[in-house]
């Protein structure tokens, strides 16, 4: 398949996309977003995050013991979402295997999709209704993420996020479901093979993600000049650029690129993970009762064989490995 097929299967799939799911909010959004045309820009290195001294930012709040879904405690804010009838989530549509909207089906679906599912679960239980009625989709970019938290927009977001002490002044996180690590993707005739080789290169990652400034801090160090660092709205957008060779690489975490390289066989992985990217789920800050509730649902579904059905679900049967721990700080 040459690349401008390969781009324009892409296209296709948006369109797709487009047409598939027309009655929920998460394609209301997918259309307002495929309105927007994508814009690739260079964009000055960020300024060196001054992230507040944090001990252990995947140290999150303790769980006390699951409550019944019939007997969450009143006033709380599962209680209030239970009345409500709908969690309503903030999500990406565009990474394939964690949050990804689904052309043939019009779903939305991924590792992060089925994390938000058993939430769900816990809150509103078997009630004899599909557990689809009781989500409700928001579709954002990365860059939406904390804002959506922080303005109540969004109960909560599962979408490729990463828990750092930066972020953690501005929202709270559940503790760690997932552990990824950022790499790079380039056109399988490309000779970058490293972070090391990133100096001069343009280097695209979404605005609003920890991918950008990574990866000019690493090739700061290995390189004679930084990557030059191109930023999209979504991930989608950095594959449809490498593809038309506006840029030599995209450079985010091993999770989303292994989406990219299975919509563009004309890709390859290279280099080993250069960061660590611990996923949490943010919540908002006045919300610790719903941070406790959702780690007691992350302590159930660790225990229970839940987590590892999800991770052979959607990266590959039999193999999962071990969940990853939870840490608290209280
Ligand atoms: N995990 C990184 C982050 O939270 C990159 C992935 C993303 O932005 O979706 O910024």
């Amino acid at each position: 398949m040459s690349r401008r097929l390969g781009a324009l299967m892409l296209a296709v799939a948006l369109v797709g996309i487009a047409a598939c799911g027309s009655s929920t909010t998460a394609s209301r959004d997918a259309l307002r977003a495929l309105a927007v045309k994508a814009t690739t820009t260079t964009v000055a290195p960020s300024p060196p995050t001054t992230a507040p001294a944090c001990a252990n930012p995947e140290a999150s709040l303790r769980p006390g013991p699951l409550p019944a879904p019939g007997a969450l405690p009143a006033g709380s804010f599962m209680s209030a979402i239970r009345q409500r009838g709908r969690l309503i989530v903030g999500v990406d549509q565009n990474t394939l295997l964690f949050g990804y909207l689904n052309p043939a089906s019009g779903h939305i679906e991924g590792f992060d999709i089925d994390m938000l599912r058993q939430v769900a679960k816990a809150i509103f239980g078997d009630d004899g209704q599909n557990q689809e009625t009781h989500l409700q989709f928001v579709a954002i970019s990365a860059a939406q993420r904390i804002p959506f938290v922080q303005s109540g927009q969004v109960d909560i977001v599962a979408d490729t996020m990463t828990i750092n002490c930066a972020r953690e002044v501005v929202v709270s996180f559940s503790s760690v479901y997932f552990k990824a690590g950022q790499r790079i993707l380039v056109r399988d005739n490309s000779d970058i093979k490293s972070s090391a080789d990133l100096g001069g290169k343009r280097t695209c990652a979404a605005a609003g993600s920890t991918s950008i400034s990574n990866v000019v801090d690493v090739s700061k160090t290995h390189a004679q000049s930084p990557a030059i660092p191109v930023q999209v709205t979504d991930w989608t957008d950095c594959l449809v650029a490498l593809q038309s060779g506006t840029i030599d690489a995209v450079s985010t975490d091993d999770t989303i690129l292994a989406g990219l390289k299975a919509q563009d066989p004309h890709t390859k992985l290279v280099g080993d993970k250069f960061t660590d990217e611990p996923y949490g789920m943010a919540i908002n800050l006045s919300h610790p009762e719903f941070v406790r509730f959702v780690n007691g649902v992350l302590e159930r579904v660790r225990a229970d064989g839940t987590w590892t059905a999800i991770w052979n679900r959607w990266l590959g049967p039999g193999t999962a490995p071990a969940p990853p721990a939870a840490s608290y700080r209280d």
